[in-house]
């Protein structure tokens, strides 16, 4: 069985009609890429910067945070590596940076809202990346958006970190692609309309199951509530994916719906464009997808 699916390894995924599926690995830490590539990955489709900034006593500096991002995107080569923005916030904590006292700190102050705010520390995370990106395929999106002024203003501080580099003489690419997590309700109600403006889609169902049925994905007692092939979970999805075909753009998946052996088949009729998951998952769902029409 193993050795089976070992045999998927280079190949490139396709359903029997003969559309192309990208199965993509998820990673937290830089090494973790490595998993990724020896599991067959056609990319990376989430690597989650927040863990570059745990663990530790203060924030990673500019330069550290480009080591890291080249590092992968040197590993993957021609591969494609969607880098996500610092999502901080909600269960996940720095010990080095204050934050309020909220009731509901899942429906507060996270993710692309703390770096709006915080634009200092978003503008540093921003400058590694463009200064990463003459390394490699890569793409970057932006956690937790609920309305199209969060990512033109996210955009805006991409160019604020161009024009600085230019003026310092440092390299950046100009073929990144800039896209938006679909993980709010809102978001996926308006995918058509903001498809219009970010390269791409990438559907977070962790936090988009929670946020459409109102059960905390960290609550036991909610959990039964919590159901990725509700009705409603499914409607927002495909909502999602058309709304981006509808201008031509890709859509992808990387919360754990994606790997779910359940889903793929449902999800891959829906038309989405690209699975991530965690490494050990990718070449069974290589496999399923194959199998489908
Ligand atoms: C998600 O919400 O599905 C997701 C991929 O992001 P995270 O699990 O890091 O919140
Ligand atoms: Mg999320």
């Amino acid at each position: 069985e193993k050795e089976e699916l070992m045999k998927l390894r280079d190949i490139k995924t396709r359903t029997k009609s003969g559309k192309r599926v990208e199965v993509a690995g998820n990673i937290g830490k830089p090494e973790d890429v490595l998993k990724v590539i020896e599991n067959g990955g056609d990319g990376i489709g989430l690597f989650r910067t927040e863990f570059l900034y745990m663990d530790r006593e203060e924030m990673p500096t500019e330069d550290e945070q480009y080591e890291s991002y080249k590092f992968v995107l040197e590993k993957m080569g021609e591969k494609p590596v969607v880098i996500r923005t610092l999502d901080i916030g909600g269960d996940k904590k720095l010990p080095y940076l204050v934050m309020p006292e909220e009731m509901n700190p899942f429906l507060g102050y996270r993710a692309i809202r703390l770096c709006l705010d915080r634009t200092d520390i978003f503008k540093i995370q921003l400058r590694a990346l463009l200064r990463a990106s003459v390394f490699g395929n890569l793409k970057v999106m932006f956690p937790m958006i609920s309305s199209l002024d969060e990512f033109l203003d996210s955009k805006k501080i991409v160019d604020e970190c161009k024009a600085e580099l230019k003026a310092e003489g440092k390299e950046y690419s100009e073929n990144v692609e800039w896209g938006i997590m679909i993980e709010i309700p809102a978001a996926a109600v308006m995918a058509d309309e903001l498809a219009k403006y970010v390269d791409f889609f990438s559907i977070g169902t962790n936090d988009l199951i929670q946020y459409t049925l109102a059960a905390d994905r960290m609550s036991e007692k909610v959990s039964y509530l919590y159901d990725p092939m509700h009705p409603a979970v499914l409607r927002l999805i495909k909502m999602t994916i058309d709304g981006a075909h509808s201008q031509g753009k890709w859509c992808g998946m990387c919360g754990e719906m994606a790997g779910d052996e359940t889903a793929i088949s449902t999800l891959v009729r829906y038309g989405l464009d690209e699975f991530s998951m965690s490494a050990s998952s990718i070449l069974r769902a290589k496999q399923l997808i194959m199998n489908e029409e």
